[in-house]
């Protein structure tokens, strides 16, 4: 699982940093590839990296500000350009107002898809769980912004144990349906009488990863919430240290902010997001080092840069 960065600044692309947008690699899990915000160029980023629109299956839209949404007419319409491709088809989650801001651009352009979108709207009564499958479960809550936005909390189900086949081998099990049995949790007895308890070659079911990512937000108890004991928490970091009241005022976080709440949740790593471009390269690593202070698995995250989970 990893998460690479598509774009990483805030407001309005600069060079080095293109508008919000970040893929969820969840290609060992499922194949799949998640999308978080589509600002306007994801397109242009997602070309200089291996990931296949194909297999971006789900996109999440944290809140309708342009430098989150304005991307997507024109990713969803390149996405129906792949020859020799399967179309699949790709569900959309977001705020009220996601579906018509989508089916209007298509329209008026007058660009037809050959896959299906689903949407799945939602306001402010309508959040929390949004989304189960036999793998993830994902939650939404509302977060302090100008406009409704929201924060996603995406959680891995546990994964199964695995079998020990080698050490089924050694206790002399054959090859073959017995193993099947075994990995279903059942007991055997072999053909010599000896009893095999399936729980003694089965590794212990390992918990699975949590990956919180926040939309634009002010300082709130949601944000804590949603990460809770995250393995990752994805945070905007739009001011630095001493910004507090502009920050406020805008409907932002600072660098100090996002390490109060990766702390107060007990996130085990904090990466920072939608970055000013008023920012030159020694004002992040100042940003780092400040929010290090508070919380010290702090990293500020660049365009394309991968993250291992
Ligand atoms: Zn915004």
């Amino acid at each position: 699982m990893d998460i690479q960065f598509l774009g990483t600044g805030a407001g309005q692309p600069s060079k080095a940093r293109n508008v919000s947008s970040l893929a969820l690699k969840l290609l060992d899990e499922i194949n799949e590839v998640w999308l978080f915000d589509c600002g306007e160029g994801t397109q242009n980023r997602i070309l200089e990296t291996t990931i296949r629109p194909r297999k971006i299956s789900k996109i999440f839209i944290t809140h309708l500000h342009g430098d989150h949404i304005f991307g997507l007419p024109g990713f969803l319409s390149s996405r129906a350009f792949q020859a020799n491709e399967e179309q699949t088809d790709l569900e959309i989650y977001g705020p009220q107002g996601i579906k018509s801001f989508v089916l209007t651009s298509l329209r008026v352009s007058g660009s037809r898809l050959p896959y299906k979108i689903h949407f799945h709207e939602f306001d402010q009564d309508s959040l929390g769980k949004i989304l189960e499958t036999d793998k993830f479960t994902v939650y939404a809550e509302e977060l302090d912004h100008t406009i409704f936005c929201v924060g996603y909390r995406v959680m891995q189900k546990d994964l199964e144990g695995t079998l020990d086949a080698e050490k089924l081998k050694a206790a002399g099990v054959p090859f073959g349906p017995l193993f099947g049995k075994i990995k279903n949790g059942q007991d055997v007895i072999l053909e010599d009488g000896t009893e095999i308890k399936a729980a003694d070659y089965i590794s212990a079911p390992r918990p699975g990863k949590i990956i919180t990512i926040l939309g634009d937000t002010r300082k709130t108890d949601a944000s804590v919430r949603l990460a809770v004991n995250a393995d990752v928490l994805v945070h905007e970091s739009t001011y630095g240290k001493g910004d507090e009241k502009i920050a406020r005022n805008h409907g932002h976080s600072t660098n100090m902010q996002a390490a109060q709440v990766a702390t107060e949740a007990g996130a085990k790593r904090l990466l920072l997001n939608h970055i000013s471009a008023r920012f030159l390269s020694k004002d992040i690593s100042q940003l780092k080092k400040d929010a290090a202070t508070i919380f010290e698995n702090v990293h500020v995250v660049k365009d394309l840069e991968e993250v291992k989970i």
